[in-house]
């Protein structure tokens, strides 16, 4: 399917759990785009069929105990050792970590070279040297299962790299862009529960002999959800549509993944006021909503990272230095 119907799907799987749409994104966006994009055929053959099929769960391990927004200065090392690669450091917060059969996993080949000197490799889960640790304690997205990969002598053949060695920078970032509108299009489908639940608790809900419906302030907080929510929605479907083009790395993922994932964070916190106390309890879907729509502004770039890279390209000038 086009990626347009990809984000009407991730919608609707958002609105009724952001765990198993995110789920979705993990092995479609992060670990199958990357190996559909930059693997030889021979890899394409050994793990995408057994992949889009669930035989094979994948994970995006970028983030380590020290590097999140700086992607590039990862200190996970990739030292030859003959026809082979040694992998040596860890990565942190990553989703699907501690059940992933196969990582896609960046490290980094020449100490401070940044960008130029990382390399990607699919790194499965029965090679020697690789262990998980879940992490515990998470917010939201309680379905999900995050952890810390640790790489220890990790020995990698050479037919495991995707892409070239110093391609692994883009290789990473091209799941990250594919990854970005998804993250758009769950908040929008988080956003839009919220919304469904507002109009109809509005519609009964009684306090001074009306419904609260009828209140202006009320009517007001659902009006800015719903337009908020439909532009997040046309921003998220116009960089879909961009890439079904072929585009990559372009402003309007930043504009849709930042956009999206802000207004989801207010839309849930209104819907929990318009609720009163009842919002702040699980008998509504609420709660659930206003943490698992938290992990939308961190995930794929903070929202301050997306206006760094938005100002960089209006400007063409880079805060990030
Ligand atoms: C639920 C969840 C799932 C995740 N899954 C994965 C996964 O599957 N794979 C993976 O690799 N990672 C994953 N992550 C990690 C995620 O990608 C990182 O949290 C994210 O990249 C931010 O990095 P950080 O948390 O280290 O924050 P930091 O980079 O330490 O940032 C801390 C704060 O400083 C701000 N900041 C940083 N740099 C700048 C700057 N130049 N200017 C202004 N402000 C700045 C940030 O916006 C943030 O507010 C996940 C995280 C969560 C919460």
């Amino acid at each position: 399917m086009d990626r347009i119907c990809y984000c009407v799907v991730l919608e609707e799987l958002a609105k009724g759990s952001a765990t198993v749409q995110t789920l979705v994104v993990i092995q479609n966006s992060f670990a199958e785009v990357p190996v559909l994009e930059w693997s030889s055929e021979e890899q394409k053959k050994k793990y995408l069929p057994r992949m889009i099929k669930g035989e094979l769960i994948g994970c995006l391990d970028v983030t380590e105990p020290n590097i999140g927004s700086d992607a590039a200065g990862m200190e996970t090392m990739a030292t030859r050792d003959g026809n082979s690669w040694l992998i040596n450091g860890s990565k942190m917060f990553i989703s699907q970590g501690d059940v992933a059969d196969v990582a896609i996993t960046g490290a980094q080949t020449q100490r401070g070279s940044r960008h130029v000197g990382i390399v990607a490799f699919v790194v499965e889960r029965r090679m020697p040297g690789f262990r998980s640790r879940k992490l515990e304690g998470k917010l939201g997205l309680h379905g999900t299962a995050i952890a810390e990969l640790i790489f220890e002598n990790l020995k990698i053949p050479d037919e495991n790299v995707l892409g070239k060695v110093g391609d692994g920078f883009k290789v990473l970032m091209s799941a990250m862009d594919d990854c970005r509108v998804a993250v758009a299009a769950t908040s929008v489908g988080l956003s839009q529960t919220a919304i469904d639940a507002c109009i109809s608790y509005a519609q009964q809900r009684q306090q001074f002999g009306k419904v609260i419906g009828s209140f202006q302030l009320i009517q007001a907080m659902i009006a800015d959800m719903i337009v908020e929510t439909k532009a997040a929605r046309l921003l998220t479907y116009k960089a879909a549509a961009l890439m079904d083009k072929g585009k990559r790395g372009m402003p309007e993922t930043s504009y849709c993944k930042l956009y999206a994932s802000e207004v989801a964070q207010k839309v849930a916190y209104n819907a929990i006021q318009i609720h009163g106390a009842a919002g702040y309890f699980d008998d509504y879907p609420l709660e659930r909503v206003f943490r698992d729509a938290r992990a939308q502004t961190i995930v794929e770039g903070t929202s301050q990272i997306h206006r760094l890279i938005i100002g960089r390209q209006a400007l063409g000038i880079s805060a990030f230095v």
